[in-house]
């Protein structure tokens, strides 16, 4: 057996993910000193509860809850813990400790990444985060290493697997959200709170930091818009179905040219997707990112956006790299954020549309709605009439369902508030961007 250095690593939490961590660091010890140049000795596992059962056995004397003591004399930290504090405390330290750091904790680099990568920066260390954007999906590096010499046009990405699980259920059973997102909760897919995954925030954390990464430039989770799936019901599902798309919760990254130059768009918002489109087939609890490079064309990853073991192995990706790092010494990548992009309002996006009204069924009403969508720059692609009243004109409701060109959202949004006062549309039913083309 190779005499390798010693590397010590600490470990700071031992749930779904962290566990698994622990227990393949453990079992394949001596694979990871082979591909690390480095024995990865663990050194200690900080958790709240030393006596909570575990997914993996762990040995007792490994636990602590002493976090602070076990981050003293660590070369490597890896925070699996989660959550803004005390996760931001235990990691400023470990840097000013001199140690590298993985963490999988989205919600805290997205909230607090640039006081993170400003403090590492700082001393030298480096930060690894795979497992923070979208699981076991290798995304973090192709970014950061492999596209380092091109450059991303535009990201879209199926981050959250919940929400992926609910709208591909919807879409193939024809099933109502309440049904699905009840079905998801008894089979572990969704929390029994489920804002964090349906209302967006979790894909907009993802967002941000993906964007943060393709585009050099800090995007504060505030700058991402973001709008969640709670109000696709079966017949928006139906009708996008009928029209030949899918919906997905996306999380969109572009960059924009203008007149003034560049800028970044970073939303969230469930969205129509071709049928033909590679997004359009990730089903079930599956995550897929597909960017759009200059130089390189269309790429997508595809696989696990969760899970406790999928997770890990991204984690001890991260730790072997770390491990390589600290053995080689010098300077690590750091985070760029040299392009410095401003962040545009989703209202200065463009993109094309799908507005389902339901009108009142007389003569002379699609001509009034026309009317008012060209009087907002509102170009028609396709519209198609559905009667849903009783069936004799003049007597009934009619379903509009609307195709734009593409149209500015700003217009877009007060074209909307303008037809729905106009008085001959009972209601908005459902107004979705068309992404991916
Ligand atoms: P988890 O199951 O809730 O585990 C959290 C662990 O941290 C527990 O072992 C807990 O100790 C420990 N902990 C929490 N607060 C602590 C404190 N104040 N002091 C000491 N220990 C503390 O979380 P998880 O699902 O493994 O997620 C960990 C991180 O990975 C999060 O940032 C999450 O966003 C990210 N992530 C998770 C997944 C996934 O599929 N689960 C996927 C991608 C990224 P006790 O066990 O004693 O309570």
């Amino acid at each position: 057996m190779t005499d390798y250095r010693r590397l010590r690593v600490a470990l700071l939490g031992a749930g779904s993910v962290g566990s698994q961590v622990a227990g393949l660091l453990r079992q394949h010890a001596d694979e990871l000193a082979d591909r690390a140049g480095a024995r990865l000795e663990l050194v200690g596992i900080a958790v709240r509860d030393v006596d909570a059962p575990r997914d993996v056995e762990l040995p007792r004397e490994l636990l602590t809850t002493d976090a602070e003591t076990l981050i003293v004399g660590a070369d490597i930290v890896i925070e699996l813990m989660g959550g803004i504090e005390p996760a931001r405390t235990h990691l400023l330290h470990a840097i000013n400790s001199g140690a590298d750091i993985v963490t999988a904790n989205k919600a805290l680099l997205a909230s607090h990444g640039p006081e993170i990568f400003d403090a590492a920066d700082q001393v030298g260390a480096e930060v690894y985060y795979e497992a923070a954007a979208a699981g076991a999906i290798p995304i973090i590096r192709p970014l950061r290493d492999s596209l380092a010499g091109d450059r991303v046009q535009r990201i879209m990405g199926i981050v959250n697997g919940t929400t992926n699980y609910i709208l591909d259920h919807m879409d193939t059973e024809g099933a109502e959200f309440s049904d699905v997102l009840a079905d998801a909760q008894r089979l572990g897919y969704a929390e029994a709170d489920p804002t964090a995954d349906v209302e967006g925030y979790d894909a907009a954390q993802k967002a941000a930091i993906l964007a943060s990464l393709a585009f050099h430039t800090a995007v504060p989770l505030d700058a991402v818009h973001r709008e969640g799936i709670t109000s696709i019901d079966k017949s928006t599902m139906d009708a996008a179905r009928h029209a030949g798309y899918v919906i997905k919760l996306l999380a969109v990254c572009e960059r924009l040219t203008g007149p003034e130059g560049e800028s970044i768009s970073v939303r969230v918002y469930p969205a129509l997707i071709d049928r033909a489109h590679p997004l359009a087939s990730v089903h079930g609890a599956n995550n897929a990112v597909f960017v759009q490079a200059e130089a390189a064309g269309n790429l997508m990853f595809y696989g696990a956006g969760a899970g406790g073991v999928q997770t890990a192995s991204a984690v001890l990706g991260d730790v072997v790299s770390a491990a390589r790092r600290h053995i080689a010494g010098g300077v690590g990548v750091g985070e760029s954020t040299l392009a410095n992009l401003p962040v545009v309002p989703v209202g200065r996006v463009t993109t094309r549309y799908h507005i389902t009204l339901e009108v009142d069924d007389r003569p002379g009403v699609l001509a009034t709605v026309a009317g008012i969508l060209s009087e907002g720059r509102v170009s028609i692609a396709t519209v198609e009439q559905t009667v849903i009243g009783d069936g004799e004109a003049g007597s009934g409701v009619a379903r509009l369902v609307i195709g734009t060109h593409k149209a500015l959202e700003q217009d877009l949004s007060e074209t909307v508030d303008r037809l729905a006062a106009s008085g001959v549309v009972e209601r908005v039913v459902s107004v979705l961007r068309v992404e991916g083309d």
